[in-house]
Parts: structure tokens; C-alpha cells; sequence
């Protein structure tokens, strides 16, 4: 049999870690070309030179208590660059105080009043007590907003402080905008098996979450790193500045552009996929109705005067209005690798249905620097700050939203997946670059089983 010819579209985590699993499957010999639109390799993994220091502006940790980047780290020889956070936590802003973080929660749902006695209100505080006593109406397998679902049975001040905080940060999204069976699968699961109400079925999870150790973990020279390590390691053609516009079945294999190949991997997001997979509708159709939730990260840079609140960072609630920006990293703080190179921030803006796309970078920057004011003079620092070095990165294709029904439209797609096409990427598996990961291995070896068997 001849090499195998093989495409990767994005040049994303995803992309990336799909081709290095091609390589390894296959050996030197397969013929291995990845296209990636932009002129550098990464996507939402991006590091920026701020005040001399490289600060990561996209994505800038990963779950540990997860397999996927330890196992990856480990076989690319790369383990002893992973790095942990500090003991510092974060707060959430609410009613314009800082309050602690719930806890336990199932991200950021409790299954005890006790736990957000502090942020929720006594009405709804009066709710949840009474919720294990209120019947809970539930069909097997329906799907549902978790802030329809926590508003009705917990109140909304539970959804505003303590959910969408949660949220926000991880899928740029309220919890009113993401569905529970795509979001919380293990939630949805309890349900359908006929938990009594929502306070037994998060209870029932909290309980069963174990781990020891550290939750985070971070490059300690940033993503980049690894992002070069999979560049070289994947041995793959890298056709950066590239941009795909059409992936079509051919004669025996599949066209790209009219370039012929074996097999594709498809790591681009939502839409754009939809776009390329024009010739494919049984794939186009339920991937061009997934929505994407632009953000902006605000990457600043302070003098040594400045001190910051001893915090890992500042979550805000979703009902708060003393600021704009969604969450604060203080990246100084946070991860003890940054400390002393004065103080590091950054500042998140934007979600589903509240884009920033039409705020101008300097409008930005001053949001950011008079909101970082406000929680430092809330924390009861000084007021007024001034940046020394400020970087605006916008990810207008950053998320896409696990909307309700996202969890069947995944299932469309697997049952209109033709041989040798295979889908990677944040919309499919869960957004976190694990998540990512570990869905890039699956496509790479299932491409591999269709092409080999
Ligand atoms: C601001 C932000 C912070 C985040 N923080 C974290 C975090 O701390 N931890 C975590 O685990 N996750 C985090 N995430 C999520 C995670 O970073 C992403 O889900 C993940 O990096 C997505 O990787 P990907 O390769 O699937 O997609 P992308 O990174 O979007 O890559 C897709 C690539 O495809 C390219 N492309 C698009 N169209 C074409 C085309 N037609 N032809 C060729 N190329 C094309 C794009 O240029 C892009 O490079 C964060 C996300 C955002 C937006």
C-alpha cells in the first residue's frame, strides 16, 4: 500500500494534537499536510510579550484532575514544564462586595442553602430549603437552560451568584444560554434516572467528585511550548496564512481545495466547518446551527506600586453592575512562575449575547483599568490604576455555545459522519483544551481505523 495522504484543517490545540497522533500512528511515512488560516499555529493558545514578561492571552491553564494534557505532556517528555497555581483562591463580585467562593458546588450549583447563605437572597434561600419537598417535574431525556432549571427550583439570586460566575468563565455563556445535558451530562443522567429533586441529584454528584492534588496546571513558558513541541513532533507540512474553503469527497478520497488526499481531520470551529463542509449536509446542517460566543482578554501590565488583592482572581456575577468585565486573573498572584515581574491581570469581557466586538481597544483598556480600580478599592487598595503595558486580544470565534439541544445535534453528526472525514474541535467533547485533546486523539484514531481496516 502506498503512504497514506492525509489533511488536517486548523491549527488549533485540536489540529495540532490530531496531527501528532496521525504521526505516531502512522509512522514517517504517511504524507501529512495541516492548513491553518492564520500565519501563526495555536489558535485560541496565544502568548503575548507584556511589560517582558510572556503572559498567556487565550486559554491559559488546564484541568489536571483530567488525563489528557498530563498523559500528552508525559509522552512528549514535557512533564517537568507543568507548573500549579498558588494557595491564593478567587472571589466573586457581587452586590458590589467581594464574597467568597461557594463551595461545594457542581459548578456553582449547591445542594446546601448554607453554601450560598452569603450571596443568594432570603427568598430564595426560603426555595432551596423547601426544594427536596417540592415535586420535581422531569421527562427522561429532555433538555432544559441550567438557569431555567436552577431558577425555578433554587431562585434566580442562586443562577446570578453563583452559577453564571461559574459559567461565564468557562464557556462564555450564561447559564441561562447553555443546556444542561451538554453542559452537566452527569446532572442530566441523574435526573432521567429519577432523582427526587435538584438538591438530591447535585448532592448525589458532589459527593462522588473525589481528588487530591492540585485542579490546575499551566506551561510554565505558556502554551507555546507546547504548541512547538506538537509542530515539530507531528513532522506535518504546516501551511500557515492557508485558508480552506472547500472539503468534498473525490473519486477514492477526499478533496481539499482540490487537493487530493486519503483522509481528513476537520479542527475548525462550529461555523467555519459548517462553511467547508458545504458538499456535506448531513454534517453542515446541524454544525452551522451552533452559535459562537466572542470574547476579549485584556492583558495588563502594572508597575511595582501596585498592589493587588491577595486573590487568584475576581469573578463576577451575573447580575452585578459596578464593572464590565465577566472575571479578573491576577496572573501575578495566581501563578507563583509570574510572581516578580510586577503585577500581571487580566481582564475578560464579553459572552453570548453580549459581544464586544463594536467596543474599540482603547475603550477596552479603560474599562479594564477602571473596573481592576473598582475591585481594588472594594478590596480597600487604592483607587485610581494606571497600566504600563496593556495588550488587547480579541477571540471573536472563541467559544461555541452548549446552547440546549447542542447534546442531539452531536448525535446528528456522529450518524452522518462519512468514512474517512473526521471532526475535532471545542464544539463537540467539551471546551477546555483537555477536553479538546482528548477528542482530537478519538478522531485521529478513528481516521486511522477507517483508512487501515
Ligand atoms: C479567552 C479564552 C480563554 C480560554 N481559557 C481556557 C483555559 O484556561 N483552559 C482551557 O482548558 N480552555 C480554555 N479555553 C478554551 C480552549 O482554549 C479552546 O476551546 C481550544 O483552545 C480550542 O482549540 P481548537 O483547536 O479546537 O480551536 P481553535 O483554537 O479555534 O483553532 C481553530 C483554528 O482553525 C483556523 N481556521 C479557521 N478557519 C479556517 C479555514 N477555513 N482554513 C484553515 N484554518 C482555519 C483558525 O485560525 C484557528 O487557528 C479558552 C477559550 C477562550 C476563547
Amino acid at each position: 500500500m502506498s503512504a497514506l495522504r492525509l489533511a488536517v484543517i486548523g491549527g488549533g490545540i485540536s489540529g495540532l494534537s490530531a496531527a501528532y497522533r496521525l504521526r505516531a500512528l502512522l509512522g514517517g511515512s504517511a504524507v501529512i499536510d495541516l492548513y491553518e488560516a492564520c500565519d501563526r499555529l495555536g489558535g485560541t493558545l496565544k502568548g503575548v510579550d507584556l511589560a517582558g514578561t510572556k503572559l498567556d492571552v487565550g486559554a491559559e491553564a488546564f484541568l489536571v484532575r483530567r488525563p489528557e494534557v498530563p498523559a500528552l505532556l508525559a509522552e512528549l517528555g514535557m512533564a517537568s514544564r507543568m507548573v500549579h497555581p498558588g494557595t491564593l483562591g478567587p472571589r466573586i463580585l457581587a452586590r458590589g462586595t467581594l464574597e467568597s467562593m461557594p463551595r461545594p458546588t457542581l459548578m456553582g450549583i449547591p445542594a446546601d442553602p448554607a453554601v450560598v447563605a452569603h450571596l443568594a437572597e432570603p427568598a430564595d434561600l426560603a426555595l432551596m430549603t423547601d426544594e427536596p419537598r417540592r415535586p420535581l417535574e422531569w421527562t427522561r431525556g429532555q433538555d432544559i437552560s441550567i438557569g431555567g432549571l436552577v431558577a425555578e427550583r433554587f431562585g434566580r439570586s442562586v443562577v446570578d451568584r453563583s452559577v453564571d460566575p461559574m459559567l461565564s468563565g468557562v464557556y462564555s455563556a450564561r447559564a441561562d444560554d447553555l443546556g444542561l445535558r451538554a453542559v452537566l451530562p452527569a446532572l442530566a443522567a441523574k435526573l432521567d434516572a429519577g432523582s427526587a429533586s435538584l438538591t438530591a441529584a447535585v448532592a448525589d454528584l458532589i459527593g462522588a467528585a473525589s481528588g487530591d492534588g492540585p485542579v490546575f496546571g499551566a506551561m510554565s513558558g505558556g502554551y507555546q511550548e507546547l504548541v512547538d513541541v506538537l509542530v515539530e513532533r507531528s513532522a506535518a507540512a504546516m501551511y500557515t496564512g492557508t485558508i480552506v474553503t472547500d472539503i468534498r469527497r473525490g473519486e477514492t478520497g477526499w478533496l481539499v481545495d482540490g487537493i487530493a488526499y486519503d483522509g481528513v481531520v476537520c479542527a475548525l470551529t462550529a461555523p467555519a466547518a459548517a462553511r467547508v463542509l458545504d458538499s456535506e449536509p448531513d454534517l453542515s446542517r446541524p454544525l452551522s446551527g451552533v452559535d459562537i460566543s466572542g470574547s476579549a482578554v485584556v492583558a495588563m501590565a502594572f508597575g511595582p506600586d501596585v498592589v493587588l488583592p491577595e486573590l487568584s482572581g475576581v469573578l463576577v456575577a451575573g447580575d452585578e453592575t459596578v464593572v464590565r468585565a465577566k472575571a479578573f486573573t491576577f496572573s501575578s498572584r495566581k501563578w507563583p512562575h509570574l510572581a516578580g515581574h510586577g503585577a500581571l491581570v487580566r481582564a475578560s469581557f464579553g459572552r453570548f449575547g453580549a459581544p464586544v466586538s463594536d467596543i474599540g481597544d482603547d475603550q477596552l483598556i479603560d474599562w479594564a483599568t477602571s473596573d481592576l480600580s473598582t475591585v481594588v478599592g472594594i478590596w480597600g487598595g487604592r483607587g485610581a490604576l494606571a497600566s504600563i503595558d496593556a495588550v488587547v486580544q480579541r477571540w471573536p470565534a472563541g467559544l461555541p455555545r452548549y446552547g440546549t439541544g447542542h447534546a442531539d445535534l452531536l448525535a446528528d453528526l456522529e450518524s452522518g459522519r462519512p468514512r474517512g472525514l473526521v471532526l475535532a474541535g471545542a464544539t463537540y467533547d467539551g471546551v477546555g483544551v483537555p477536553a479538546c485533546i482528548g477528542r482530537a486523539d478519538r478522531a485521529a484514531r478513528r481516521l486511522v481505523t477507517d483508512l487501515t481496516d
